[in-house]
């Protein structure tokens, strides 16, 4: 996988201060992309997974780690994003994961594949859906155009229905 960029720190990518992943390769072509170099799947550097987690684990400041795109759930990039998580997640159990991901959750669930619902359940906070740009909006939080939800995970996995995050 490459990775198309990644911030040490910011606020503007999910609740708290979080480190950020870009990951490359999209299949969406959403018109109005708001990241459309990360679309090629080429883009980018390396993904050095064991760098990036020393990085994370050098800023106290941090409460959580945002993993968008490019789309980090599509086929090509699932598994090592999920292997990500999981090696984070031992040397930072209290982080937080929020994803941005161009597939609705419901899209994620039927494809009934054990890769991806082991990932959706690392994931505390999914940002979904593809960014439509007849529904963009300037003063949405943490997501691009009113389609996209932000949904709490865990609790939709644990009650069968989607709960979204009220912000
Ligand atoms: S899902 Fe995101 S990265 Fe992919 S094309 Fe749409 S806006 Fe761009």
């Amino acid at each position: 996988m490459k990775m198309a960029g990644f911030y040490d720190e910011s606020i503007s990518n999910g609740l708290g201060w979080r480190a950020v992943l870009f990951v490359s390769g999209c299949p969406h072509h959403c018109p109005g992309c708001h990241n459309q170099v990360a679309q090629d799947y080429n883009y980018g550097q390396e993904f050095d997974k064991e760098k990036i987690i020393n990085r994370i684990c050098e800023n106290s400041i941090l409460k959580g780690i945002t993993i968008s795109g490019g789309e980090p759930l599509c086929k090509e990039n699932i598994a090592e994003v999920g292997e990500f998580i999981k090696d984070l997640k031992k040397v930072r159990p209290e982080f937080d994961v929020w994803c941005y991901s161009g597939y609705t959750l419901e899209q994620l669930q039927e494809r009934n594949d054990e890769t991806t619902n082991k990932v959706l359940n690392q994931i505390d906070v999914l940002v979904d859906g593809r960014f439509v740009e007849s529904q963009k909006k300037a003063n949405l939080k943490f997501r691009g155009s009113e389609n996209q939800r932000i949904i709490n995970v865990p609790e939709s996995l644990k009650v069968h229905k989607l709960v979204t995050l009220d912000m």
